[in-house]
């Protein structure tokens, strides 16, 4: 068991160490998906957060029990290998947070560009729960690369509901929204990407009020509940709300 609300930064570096090792990082599968018309994806193991409707929920508690190691050119290799064989025109990594720390950021900066200089035509969509990259503002600098986009999946509208959906301690709400705020003044292609189900309306607008009070001027991404038996079960364990989308089963 973990105890809520933890230290997301303590939980990084103790998941860092466990998913980490000598420059490579712990994957358990390669994949072409269906999201966005199609992208090569690799999944790797490890967050930072403990999201109540996670989908990988028990790879994120226990990665050491899953997955191997692979350096960051075997990864940009199966991703290039995927999306030239089905014609792709995007890549990700998905599954987990990207960046615990400095040992995960320069495997994935490695990867990000393994891809990019090999395949010109390519976009990398970088997922991330944006945590160190309003922690440590010289992480963004490391990510002005051509045709890198950023999507910050932001957990919460303000700090008790981002307590409740990740299990972090409150404090850390707005590291991922500074983040934000500093990638987009920078130039970087990046937005803010939300759960419907937990937020709903009332929830959007409270964060787009937050961010124009922030001075973050951008469209959200809407995305949907993968609602995988053991997600709901986690979310009733959790009591976190999940709310009826209009027009959605
Ligand atoms: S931030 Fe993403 S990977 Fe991490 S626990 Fe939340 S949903 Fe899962």
């Amino acid at each position: 068991m973990i105890d809520m609300p933890f230290n997301p930064v303590e939980r990084a570096e103790e998941t860092e160490r466990l998913v980490m090792q000598g420059g490579q990082r712990k994957y358990y599968r390669f994949r072409a998906a269906p999201y966005y018309g199609g992208i090569a994806t690799a999944d790797a193991v490890g967050c930072c957060f403990l999201c109540a409707f996670c989908w990988n929920y028990f790879k994120i508690i226990t990665p050491q029990k899953y997955g191997k190691f692979y350096t960051p050119r075997e990864v940009s290799g199966r991703l290039l290998g995927i999306a030239r064989k089905r014609r792709f025109r995007l890549c990700r990594i998905t599954g987990c947070e990207p960046i615990l720390g400095e040992s995960s950021m320069v495997h994935i900066v490695k990867v990000i560009t393994g891809v990019l200089e090999k395949e010109r035509a390519l976009r990398f969509v970088l997922e991330t729960n944006g945590l160190f990259l309003g922690l440590q503002p010289d992480f963004i600098s490391r990510l002005k690369v051509p045709k890198l986009s950023v999507r910050v999946a932001v957990k919460g509208w303000d700090e008790p509901s981002f307590r409740h959906i990740t299990g972090a301690d409150e404090k850390y709400f707005e590291y991922p929204l500074l983040g934000l705020k500093r990638m987009i003044e920078e130039g970087l292609d990046a937005w803010p990407a939300v759960m419907w189900d937990t937020f709903g309306e009332s929830g959007i607008q409270k964060l787009k009020t937050r961010l124009v009070d922030m001075g973050i001027d951008s469209d959200i991404e809407i995305e949907g509940l993968e609602k995988y038996p053991y997600v709901l079960e986690n979310i009733v364990s959790r009591k976190v709300e999940i709310l009826d989308r209009p027009g959605r089963p």
